[in-house]
């Protein structure tokens, strides 16, 4: 197979500082594991607004679209509160998730032993977990259609309308099976059958679905109790699969159990491609974080955990990708910490680079 292609797309604030650190992660892993990316550099969000008039030039959304993977730091800023709607930088990054078709959102819920006292819930219950909620991302009730605010009479009425076919419902569904396969084998489908038709497709389609799949162990489950089981015993999961309202809710609730935003990465998947890989596109969960910008203060490691990601689902290199997530817990368990992570005062926060710097050098220890 050829060099597989990725395209860096820093953006905006803290982006590119955080993916400066994923550049050297990458660099670590072409010198020291023979794993080579062709890499291509480009601008996103008001970087290329700057530069271009446009979040995102016609060249390098023709350049994301032929790209193994998209590895996106962040978008966005004060300075561009003031543009117009469609120029606007969260503009960049939606063009892409469009053009891309990428239905299937990907959002691991990691919990490091070092950090579990930084949920909210007991370190029991959270030490050591490791679930990913798969969203659905380009239909449903966020899509639908009709939907507006009409006049009824004498008062407003406000209509969304939630929608789904069968084919939508399948494709976010084998994206799921197939995570599941490259992780437990367990998967469960979150729905509202007992209230929705759509939540009975959903279940009559993803129960059809499984049937390509007999060694995943498939569940359903209505998603007000799976809401209820995620913050009562979320190690019973391993992969979720859900649509886009309920998604978006159960993926912040299952983020937050683990603690820092400076920590959370995501995958958006799309179809596959002629060789095979899905269509993808990796980002920290966080966005720019104005507030902190250009001080050296960004965690790295929510960036960082992307492309761990991006080397599991894009690249089957899982083992690679566990040296990487390993080498993090690592680090953590010494007691590293930027700013962001810090329980204890008296304890000196390390900057975006010495996060880095502590990555790299345990990531050589792990040789
Ligand atoms: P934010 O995620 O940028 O920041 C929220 C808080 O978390 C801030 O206090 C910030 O300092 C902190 N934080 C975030 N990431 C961190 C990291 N890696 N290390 C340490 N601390 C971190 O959200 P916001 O303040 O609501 O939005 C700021 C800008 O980012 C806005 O323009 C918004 O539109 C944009 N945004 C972009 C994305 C994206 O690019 N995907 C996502 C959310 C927000």
């Amino acid at each position: 197979m050829s060099t597989p292609s990725l395209l860096i797309l820093p953006g905006d604030g803290i982006g590119p500082e955080v993916m400066a650190e994923v550049v050297r992660i990458i660099d670590w892993f072409g010198e020291k594991r023979g794993l080579k990316f062709d890499v291509t550099t480009a601008l996103v969000g008001g970087a290329a607004y700057d530069k271009h008039g446009v979040p995102l030039s016609d060249e390098t959304m023709a350049k994301a679209q032929e790209v193994d993977a998209v590895l996106l730091g962040a978008v966005g800023g004060p300075k561009y509160d003031v543009l117009d709607f469609s120029v606007k930088p969260e503009r960049g990054l939606l063009r892409l998730r469009k053009e891309m078709d990428l239905f299937a959102n990907l959002r691991p819920a990691q919990c490091f032993d070092a950090l579990a006292d930084f949920s909210s819930l007991k370190k029991d219950v959270v030490a050591g977990l490791d679930i990913m909620i798969v969203r659905e991302l380009t239909s449903g009730i966020y899509f639908g259609e009709p939907r507006g605010i009409i006049t009824e009479g004498n008062e407003r009425v406000g209509i969304n309308t939630q929608r789904y076919t069968e084919s939508e419902i399948r494709r976010a569904a084998i994206a799921a099976f197939e995570l599941a396969m490259k992780r437990n084998k367990k998967l469960c489908s979150m729905e509202k059958a007992n209230v929705m038709e759509s939540g009975i497709l959903w279940r009559d389609v993803v129960t059809e679905v499984s049937a390509d799949y007999p060694e995943v162990e498939l569940s359903h489950m209505y998603a007000d109790n799976g809401a209820m089981q995620l913050v009562r015993a979320p190690k019973q999961f391993d992969v979720i699969v859900t649509d886009n309202l309920f998604g978006d809710v159960l993926s912040d609730c299952a983020a937050m159990l683990t603690g820092s935003l400076g920590m959370l990465p995501s995958a958006s998947l799309g179809a596959p491609m002629a060789n095979g890989r899905p269509k993808a596109m990796y980002e920290p969960v966080h966005g720019s974080a104005p507030d902190i910008a250009g001080q050296g203060k960004a965690n790295p490691i929510a960036c960082i955990l992307s492309f761990a990601m991006a080397l599991r689902y894009s690249f089957d290199e899982g083992a690679e990708a566990t040296r990487l997530e390993q080498s993090i817990e690592n680090v953590l368990a010494d007691g590293v910490r930027t700013a962001d992570l810090l329980a204890d005062e008296g304890v000196t926060p390390v900057s975006t680079s010495g996060m880095g710097d502590a990555i790299l050098a345990a990531l050589d220890a792990s040789l």
